[in-house]
């Protein structure tokens, strides 16, 4: 008897796999989306539509002819399931939309967090999403209108799609926040495509960089950890927010202030460029994401600054908040004299503690950064700021007349009339780097 049971229930397992291996009643959605989505009905679509914001819909079949629609035709169109087969129907949009086979459908939509990011210097990019990467396979072979709603048909082109890299080596980043440098070669073998996002030593991409910026925020923790600090103490400022295109702007305009009394170098931040992995690796020479994935046996003294580097005393000038702890004091500040800005009362601390003994000084100015969210990074309130800061930069610099490093954590770009950033966009990504090092 036990024998027959387990015979039917391997029968039954081959049955249900069967079953799964030939119907699939369900459609899987590529493109701007998720990974893994999948619809069963127009209804699913329809929820998808509105969860995504999708504007447009590109349906594929299984002998890659095409066509693409307006979401507002959804409505129009239905799809359906039989004999293990999709089909695209409709009574009132044009004839082109009658599909049989659908393999799968691309949608085009405000999802864009799997778009990868070329960048072919420290100013150019183009970003491309799943999306147009999948349409980019495709010709327009012509559209067909019928009440004013347009269906465009498509079919699948001979040549493959070759990814625009012209430098010899490029520098991969990618969404873990990890760095990888590669060959042209290299990089075109490895590089995978998923129809929703692109991976590689499965690891999804985000930044493709082409003669990327030398120099990188992850030098500066080494950097200090070279010096003798207790022999030639070091003043770090941090001014935050402070992109390269923001400085190369002031600059062109004549509004840099003091700053054009330095040599800035432009200077590739983490990803994602935000204040906190910035000040991270700045901190402790290590990537925020890979130091929280560490077990907690081994987490002992790594969310705090400068908890290795070989000193033993330390000022951190910061403005009304810790970004992260410290065993060296961090002297925090507020806008006592309520004229909106805190780096006044941060400048005025800083003069105060260069007269104390220390091996490392760091002073974070934040009001770059405040500014060029509220107004955008290049708006006239901002170049003010740049100015204002510049000053306070400059006679910290020179009151102090010993090794300093001035370094910004990353750049903003428009949004609107603000400005953000934490992006895989160019201006977010290089900051600046100035640094007045003797040998010791
Ligand atoms: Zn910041
Ligand atoms: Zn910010």
């Amino acid at each position: 008897m036990g024998k027959y049971n387990v015979c039917s229930v391997v029968i039954l397992l081959c049955l249900l796999l069967l079953q799964g291996c030939v119907s699939q009643p369900y459609l899987r959605v590529y493109g701007d989306i998720p990974a893994g989505t999948t619809v069963s009905s127009v209804n699913d679509l329809q929820h998808l539509i509105e969860t995504y914001n999708i504007t447009e819909l590109f349906l594929v079949t299984t002998d890659f002819t095409a066509v693409s629609t307006c979401t507002q035709n959804l409505s129009e169109i239905s799809l359906v399931h039989s004999k293990n087969v999709w089909y695209s129907t409709s009574t009132t949009l044009p004839r082109t939309i009658n599909l049989k086979d659908i393999a799968f459908i691309a949608v085009e939509s405000d999802y864009k967090r799997h778009q990868i990011a070329l960048f072919d210097g420290t100013d150019r990019q183009q970003h491309l999403s799943a999306y147009e990467r999948i349409k980019r396979d495709f010709t327009l072979v012509g559209s067909s209108a019928r009440d004013e709603q347009r269906i465009s048909k498509y079919s699948r082109e001979s040549f493959t799609f070759r990814y625009q890299v012209r430098a010899d080596s490029v520098l991969v980043i990618f969404t873990s926040g990890r760095e990888r440098k590669l060959s042209q070669q290299e990089f075109l073998e490895s590089l995978t495509f998923h129809k929703t996002h692109w991976t590689m030593e499965s690891d999804t991409l985000t930044i493709v960089w082409e003669n990327f910026p030398t120099s990188s925020i992850y030098d500066i923790y080494p950097l200090l950890n070279s010096q003798s600090l207790a022999k030639e103490p070091m003043l770090l400022i941090f001014v935050d927010g402070l992109g390269y295109n923001m400085l190369e702007n002031a600059r062109v305009l004549g509004r840099a202030g003091s700053f054009r009394y330095f040599e800035f170098q432009p200077m590739r931040t983490v990803f994602p460029p935000k204040t906190r992995y910035a000040y991270f690796a700045v901190g402790n020479g290590k990537h925020l994401n890979e130091a929280r994935r560490l077990p907690h046996a081994q987490r002992r003294g790594i969310f705090t600054l400068f908890s290795d580097l070989n000193i033993s005393s330390a000022y951190i000038i910061e403005g009304d908040r810790v970004f992260f702890t410290s065993r060296f004091p961090i002297v925090l500040n507020t806008d006592r004299n309520n004229n909106g800005c805190i780096d006044d009362e941060i400048f005025a601390s800083a003069v105060q503690h260069l007269d104390k003994e220390f091996e490392l000084l760091l002073v974070h100015f934040h009001s770059i950064d405040n500014t060029a969210h509220e107004h955008g990074p290049y708006a006239e309130r901002t170049l003010q700021q740049i100015e204002t800061v510049s000053r306070y930069v400059q006679e910290l610099k020179s009151k102090w007349g010993r090794n300093t490093i001035v370094f910004s954590d990353h750049g903003l770009h428009s949004s609107g009339f603000s400005g953000r950033h934490g992006t895989n966009r160019i201006e977010d990504m290089v900051a600046i780097m100035s640094s007045l090092v003797m040998e010791n």
